[in-house]
């Protein structure tokens, strides 16, 4: 979701505006719509490799989801061309798949899958190493991840919306602390609702204080998905329309799983 749907979502937040709650069966349908996206980009990263093209990659994506009965949520969405995003080192997010787009050793890719099987998305991201990657890559992938972990955990009933944000950019802080280095955390972009449509309320910032925002409550569904960079955290679109790179062109992790809120805690909805 991008900044320019923020303020509306913070309107809605305020107005503590419908989020959609889903039954217990509906978060078991949800699941089978997210094992299809697990099941594809678990097939995606065991063919990205040296000499692969991303549009390739595509091509895989879209059969596996379309094997599975189900539909690529991501092709057509507002136009986009594709079923998947693939995201090539200075590239953070929606990077077009194309047969001329061969990846190469070092390369650092991250590649976003989006399904619908009976009426439910799921939505999950992941980061690649293509061949040898720089340690500095490796280290951004492994911290936009924990990143990642810590914002799930942070998935709780009972807790606000805002607490993920924070838990997100703590762990992000930590890592970077940890490697005597700074990420750029991505704020342009951030997580959002999921359920019936992809992007739904309410939008979930990467950054902030905890204990704002809604309450969570069992049945709210969640993509988390922090984005991290090298180097600045501003980014910018490029003229396709879709692609979003860091402007000083430093690499970008981002990693992503839809979460729902239930009973007992966090449960990640994309997993096989
Ligand atoms: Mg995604
Ligand atoms: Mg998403």
């Amino acid at each position: 979701m991008t900044r320019g749907g923020v303020r509306a979502v913070v309107r809605r937040l305020r107005g503590r505006g419908g989020i959609e709650l889903k039954s217990p069966g509906e978060i078991e349908a949800m699941r089978a719509a997210g094992a299809v996206v697990a099941r594809t980009l678990r097939l995606l990263k065991e063919h990205a490799r040296v000499g692969v093209s991303t549009g390739e990659l595509d091509e895989l994506a879209e059969q596996s989801i379309r094997d599975a009965g189900a539909v690529p949520s991501f092709k057509g969405y507002h136009g986009f061309p594709a079923s998947i995003c693939s995201s090539v080192n200075e590239q953070v997010v929606h990077g077009i798949p194309s047969r001329e787009q061969v990846l190469a050793e070092g390369d650092l890719l991250s590649l976003d899958c989006g399904a619908i099987l009976e009426g439910w998305h799921g939505d999950a991201a992941v980061t690649v190493p293509i061949g040898a990657v720089a340690e500095a890559d490796n280290r951004l992938s492994a911290a936009c991840r924990a990143a990642l972990e810590a914002g799930i955990d942070a998935v709780r009933p009972g807790g606000r919306l805002t607490d993920i944000s924070h838990a997100v950019e703590s762990a992000a802080l930590a890592a970077a602390a940890e490697h005597g280095t700074s990420y750029g955390i991505v704020a342009d972009y951030g997580g959002h609702g999921i359920g019936t449509a992809m992007h739904m309320d309410p939008f979930l910032p990467n950054v902030g204080r905890p204990g704002r925002g809604p309450r969570l409550v069992p049945g709210m569904a969640l993509a988390v998905e922090p984005m991290l960079t090298a180097g600045s955290e501003k980014t910018e679109e490029l003229d396709d329309g879709w692609t979003v790179v860091t402007v000083d062109r430093s690499r970008a992790a981002h990693w992503e799983h839809s979460v729902a809120v239930t009973e007992d805690g966090p449960l990640v909805l994309t997993l096989e």
